[in-house]
């Protein structure tokens, strides 16, 4: 144990942030690094740095001076993690674990490679080699780099649809018929000790099609509940990944199981777990940093959490007239990222409530139709 270590960041967003106010709670100091002053962890250290985290150079020396490393988003020099390792350093995750998981591509082969269910998939170098192949409509494409929260995918569903088909390489998935949306973290230590918190459901806004909210415990029966846990737990060998890992699943119609994509480090759909766990993820990703004993993950109530969201329009008075409700929510747990800059559907926030499952949902479906308490 040891907890004088100093932890770096390599990356400034609200993960970041949360990671810090664990941190902060025992005693250890983290640095950031990223390329705005404004980030959302940049006022939560007298660490923070200004620099790119996607350059090798920049991160290595940002890090010289740290104990151990972890990341705030992908989008970071896994080689400087490698090379952090190499001199001794724990990186959570490893820079070895990020490569794969950067490319869509190399995380869709690891996944099938070890046996694990998952859509089936062709991967394409550039566009030309997509429209040479004989395909079954529809189908899902996804940009094998730089995509984030549902931008770089796309849904086509004839040959016409392919001339507005990605260009560079990609991943042509089957379309899958898609009961649930679930998510299973996983943290686990550098002695290989795992633990998997309670498979959380994501129910997303057809209409809009974004995320509508997030239930813990997911609705589902006790055996599929326990099969995602299990899965989980079983990726998270297979990487042998120090840290977080998010596995985030489909529940078929068919009642299958499908693994669609990892993220190695905390997750939107672990938020909850601030106060619906009896140890947050972002805790569990400190104490493995710090080399402390892997928290228990038991849920402690169940939760229902929505992402608070640029509004279309209205900028700040908007979105405070979206909030003010919750606030006098005596089980509403308000979260804002003191992001200046307010986009739409730009990720401000989030509110997590505590309570009971159902009762949760039909208090969320009356807010949302203004019938405010
Ligand atoms: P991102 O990394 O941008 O979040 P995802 O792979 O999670 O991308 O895809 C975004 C969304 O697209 C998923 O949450 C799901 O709703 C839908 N989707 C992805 N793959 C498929 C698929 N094979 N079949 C049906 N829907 C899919």
């Amino acid at each position: 144990m040891k907890l004088q270590r100093t932890i770096g960041i390599l990356g400034g967003g609200q993960l970041a942030r949360m990671t810090i106010e664990s941190a902060m709670r025992l005693g250890i100091r983290c640095k950031v690094l990223d390329r705005s002053s404004d980030a959302p962890a940049a006022h939560y250290t007298d660490g923070f740095v200004i620099g790119d985290p996607r350059d090798l150079d920049v991160a290595m020396k940002f890090a010289s001076d740290c104990d151990v490393v972890t990341i705030d988003s992908e989008h970071v020099s896994a080689e400087a993690l490698t090379r952090l390792e190499a001199q001794g350093k724990l990186a959570a995750p490893q820079g070895r674990v990020l490569r794969i998981i950067q490319n869509k591509c190399l995380q869709k082969d690891f996944i099938s490679d070890h046996g694990f269910p998952t859509a089936r998939y062709k991967k394409i170098a550039h566009i030309g080699e997509l429209k040479n192949l004989p395909i079954d409509f529809p189908i899902v494409q996804k940009k094998a780099t730089a995509g984030y929260d549902g931008y770089g995918v796309q849904v086509i569903t004839t040959s016409q649809g392919l001339s507005a088909a990605f260009e560079g390489e990609s991943l042509v998935e089957e379309k899958i018929n898609i009961l649930k949306e679930l998510s299973v973290i996983v943290a686990s230590d550098a002695a290989g000790n795992r633990v998997a918190y309670d498979a959380v459901e994501m129910v997303f806004d057809n209409e809009r099609n974004i995320l509508k909210f997030q239930l813990c415990p997911a609705d589902i029966s006790a055996a599929v509940a326990e099969k995602a846990q299990r899965l989980a737990l079983e990726v998270a060998e297979a990487l042998q990944i120090v840290g977080l890992v998010a596995v985030e699943m489909f529940l078929t119609v068919g009642d299958e199981l499908l693994i669609n994509e990892l993220a190695p480090r905390p997750h939107n759909s672990g938020h909850h777990t601030i106060e619906a766990a009896a140890t947050s993820q972002y805790e569990n990703l400190v104490r493995i940093l710090a080399g402390l004993p892997l928290g228990a993950t038991t849920r402690t109530q169940d939760s229902l959490m929505l992402n608070v969201l640029g509004p279309a329009e209205g900028g700040m008075v908007a979105l405070e007239n979206a909030i003010e409700p919750y606030f006098k929510l005596p089980h509403a747990h308000v979260h804002l990222y003191g992001k200046t800059e307010i986009r739409p559907f730009r990720k401000l926030g989030h509110i997590t409530l505590t309570g009971e499952r159902a009762a949760l949902v039909r208090e969320f479906e009356a807010m949302r139709a203004g019938r405010h308490p």
